[in-house]
């Protein structure tokens, strides 16, 4: 989201979503950053609510576009900085600290940072003084009354902007679809206390390697029952390290010993917290599962808990790596056998209250499904019918260009907008096209036609041949291959001599011949690739 005036542009968040199997060999997704280069005046700041991945994931990305600082929490900035490093940016002096209550200025506004609580520490929303009004955008949020941190959520800033008056709200729907209220996050110490009691042998937790609380909860925990603490998995191990360093996790000392130590101690003296617990094929627990982690091993006296959600699209590959635990005679405990989780989203009351608090002369529903924003848009009209000066609701989707004027609020055009498609192995944005051929090869396998050509005389040396992948292992398939042979010798033989002496020719030719021929007798198109040797 971008906040433009007369004197300034500045930007909310920069996160990133992950692929699921409909987009082979593509890790991650970013928005389409195209308004961000057209935009006058060029931003200058990125203001970031909080260290979660789909709020900084994206920073490396958008930072070559923002003309000045990145403004964030002493926690958010520190889960930021290695991701800038991973891609070669020197921050230099551009990432800049703020504290709850603190404003800076962005060219004609004021921004300043409220305290909010969430699923992990230091997360703020925003206040953007612009000289048309406020505008409130409040980041990620639920009320949590029992903060781990004794950081409570600024109800009282809130409210006093609400009674000075704001232009605007931009509110979380993700939990919108939940009645009544979240909960705190130390809900979820009951469940783990009983499974510290009960647990004879190795204990191990998945969990967000930015989720700071529940390790927090855990490290504690594990003091209190004499158990050592292994955090595993790169992000853990960053992560924990990071929030120690700043003062936001508390580890007694002597408390963690390395995931290389684990074995050698009694298991019921062990506590692993480890990464994967989105079942994410690379990360320690799903290596775990198949015996495939160097150090650490599971069996049957041991307990495995998953303490997160399934982000929408990870259920199966979640489901498979429990399996494998459970197969290895492991407890599996995951939130629909404890209460092991709780979310970080305010439900329906706590997005009422805000709204009662803000006391918006606009109202816009931002984060979640477009189900959940007209959920939102709904309760909000229900919430505010009949208060005085009314309150406009407004249903804007990504792309939307909100314009607020004296005359009020509308929708005055529309920016670019969708996802760019990252492989992250390096090589960057993914087109269509090479999506295209991904698919291909995922739904309907390679054929790779080879034939050899006499340059002299464009005539066919040898028998040409078809190697296949990804075809089905069957009779149907092998009679196929075959009669695909004859038709590609067929081929070359009608090519004329120019033809099959140029090979870009050839190859097309080949290309067409074939698609046709795999269309017509097996419904599927798998993706051709002709080998020309010129002998
Ligand atoms: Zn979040
Ligand atoms: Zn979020």
């Amino acid at each position: 989201m971008a906040v433009s005036t007369d004197g300034a542009t500045m930007v909310i968040d920069a996160g990133v979503m992950f692929a699921g199997p409909e987009l082979p060999g593509v890790d991650l997704l970013i928005p389409d950053l195209s308004y961000l280069h057209q935009v006058r005046p060029r931003p200058t700041a990125l203001l970031l609510t909080h260290g979660h991945e789909d709020h900084i994931g994206g920073v490396p990305y958008v930072w070559p576009l923002i003309d000045g600082p990145v403004y964030g929490t002493p926690l958010t900035l520190a889960l930021v900085r290695p991701k800038l490093e991973e891609h070669g940016i020197d921050p230099g002096d551009r990432l800049v600290a703020v504290q709850p209550r603190q404003r800076v200025r962005v060219g004609d506004c004021e921004v300043e940072f409220l305290r909010v609580t969430h699923s992990m520490p230091d997360c703020v929303a925003l206040a953007i003084h612009t000289p048309a009004g406020t505008i409130v955008h409040t980041g990620d949020f639920k009320i949590d009354q029992t903060p781990i941190d004794g950081q409570h959520f600024d109800v009282h800033r809130f409210a006093e902007l609400g009674s000075a008056g704001v232009l605007a709200l931009f509110a979380d729907s993700t939990n919108i679809d939940r009645k009544g209220f979240t909960g705190s996050e130390l809900e979820v110490k009951d469940a783990f206390e009983e499974i510290f009691t009960t647990s004879t042998g190795k204990l191990l937790v998945t969990t967000f390697a930015s989720s700071v609380y529940r390790m927090q909860i855990l490290v504690d925990l594990a003091a209190q029952f004499g158990r050592q603490v292994a955090f595993v998995g790169r992000g853990m191990l960053q992560n924990s390290e990071a929030a120690q360093r700043l003062g936001y996790l508390r580890l007694p000392a002597g408390l963690t010993i390395r995931d290389s130590d684990v074995e050698s101690l009694p298991p019921s003296k062990v506590l692993c917290i480890a990464t994967g617990s989105q079942g994410e094929p690379f990360a320690a627990m799903s290596r775990i599962a198949i015996n495939d982690h160097r150090f650490v091993k599971v069996g049957s006296e041991d307990t495995v808990v998953f303490s997160a959600r399934a982000i929408p699209g990870n259920e199966k590959p979640i489901g498979h790596v429990m399996n494998h635990l459970a197969r290895r005679g492991a407890d599996v405990i995951y939130e629909g056998i404890k209460h092991v989780h709780v979310s970080g989203h305010g439900s329906e009351e706590e997005l009422k209250l805000m709204l009662s608090l803000v006391r918006p002369r606009h109202f816009i529903p931002i984060h979640g499904e477009y189900r959940q924003l007209s959920q939102h848009a709904r309760i909000a009209g229900r919430v505010t019918a009949g208060v005085t000066p009314a309150v406009t609701v407004m249903l804007v989707e990504n792309g939307d260009i909100l314009r607020f004027d004296e005359a009020g609020a509308s929708i005055s055009g529309k920016a670019p907008a969708g996802r760019v498609l990252i492989d992250a192995s390096g090589s960057g944005e993914v087109i269509d096209e090479v999506l295209r051929d991904r698919r291909h090869l995922a739904e309907d396998g390679l054929i790779v036609p080879v034939v050899a050509i006499n340059k002299q005389t464009g005539g066919l040396e040898g028998d040409p041949d078809v190697v296949s992948r990804g075809l089905a292992q069957d009779a149907a398939s092998a009679e196929l291959l075959r009669e695909s042979v004859k038709l590609l010798a067929d081929v070359i033989q009608g090519a004329s001599i120019e033809e099959r002496t140029d090979q870009g020719l050839i190859k097309e030719k080949i290309r067409v011949e074939l698609r046709r021929f795999f269309r017509k007798r097996s419904g599927r198109r798998p993706l051709i690739v002709p080998v020309i040797m010129e002998v």
